[in-house]
């Protein structure tokens, strides 16, 4: 490893924009397909690695669909959370907002309490284990109608264990947020977070509608916001954050190429940026890689991938006494990192 890469490596990191699904290790959907007696189009790591190459979102949108129907038990989902914060850990990644999309596997038949049970079984052990601390956010699937998503927010009233947000995913340019108006009212009401996936797939104004109609307080990519230098301008005042995700944006064909990605663009202006995997192994990428590339490609300093982790703790929906504590180890953990006398 070249000195840049064991600096990163080291540099402590926080993951708010990640789906416990998309976050299946090869092996592990491998495994999910034997024990369900599935037939997939793939047989081994490397059939998987090879169906993990998209033409465009919307093909993104039909692999993660064959993947996420491979899980066919509630308690599978504690292998793999604790596997995606295992790799997350292996980055220095200290705290992780993970998103769990209830409805697709409610949908399939699989039990919603059961399932958030698993997951958090995953996550307490790889607090254990690895010292790393996730809260979950509900991903109400948009493609699923505001209907759908009422149902889910009755689920979690009845139980919301390590739930801090909602979040929309899907297929954003057929199903913009305007529906979800009163979706988003209601969720803020029972105190959670607000999260929307916008400008990713759709131009500036999907972002508009998101904070207009849902009052979001975080966009999900974001990445046609620099279309529009009102929106820009507009984020920046309001302190709306975006959840930025280089390498999917790239393998999603959102950007043409990581160098023309607007993170630093948008960084540069003072807009509040985290960085983020998404998928990171139907992207076959890591919080270290992402890091990696903005220094390689968009020329991000340590100090400025630094500033990206202390940010992306900021914002995120920790508690707040948490929150100051976690800073305070991140800061002298940097200070000895850059005292031992290594350039950047
Ligand atoms: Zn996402």
């Amino acid at each position: 490893m070249s000195n840049i890469e064991v600096l990163i490596k080291a540099l402590p990191k926080v993951e708010q924009h990640i789906h416990i699904v998309g976050a299946t290790r090869p092996d592990t959907l491998l495994w999910l397909v034997e024990e369900g007696g599935l037939k997939r189009p793939f047989k081994t790591v490397k059939d998987v690695r090879r169906y993990f190459r998209y033409n465009d979102f919307p093909h993104f949108i039909n692999v993660y669909k064959t993947v996420f129907k491979c899980i066919t038990r509630e308690d599978q989902f504690e292998r793999i959370t604790y596997e995606m914060l295992e790799d997350d850990a292996r980055c220095n990644v200290r705290y992780v907002e993970a998103s769990f999309s209830a409805p697709d596997h409610v949908r399939q038949g699989l039990d919603y309490p059961l399932l958030l049970d698993a997951i958090n079984r995953g996550v307490s052990q790889a607090q254990r284990d690895f010292n790393i601390l996730c809260n979950l956010r509900i991903d109400l699937v948009r493609n699923y109608g505001p209907n759908m998503a009422m149902q889910v927010l009755d689920w979690i009233e009845e139980k919301r264990e390590n739930v801090v947000s909602v979040d929309i995913g899907g297929s954003e340019e057929r199903f913009p947020p305007k529906p979800f108006g009163r979706v988003y009212q209601r969720a803020r009401e029972m105190g959670l977070h607000l999260v929307a996936h916008a400008g990713e797939a759709a131009g500036p104004e999907s972002i508009w509608d998101a904070i207009n109609y849902l009052n979001v307080e975080h966009i999900g990519h974001g990445v046609t916001a620099k279309q529009s230098p009102k929106l820009v301008s507009h984020l920046l005042q309001q302190g709306i954050v975006l959840e930025m995700c280089p390498t999917s944006n790239v393998k999603t064909g959102a950007v043409a190429s990581l160098s023309r990605h607007p993170i630093r663009e948008l960084f540069e202006k003072g807009v509040t940026v985290t960085v983020n995997t998404d998928d990171p192994s139907m992207f076959n990428t890591s919080m270290d890689n992402e890091y990696l590339q903005l220094h390689r490609h968009l020329g991000f300093t340590v100090p400025e991938l630094f500033q990206l982790t202390v940010s992306a703790l900021d914002s995120s929906f920790m508690g707040e006494t948490q929150k100051t504590q976690m800073r305070e180890s991140f800061v002298k953990d940097y200070q000895q990192l850059m005292d031992n006398g290594h350039e950047h």
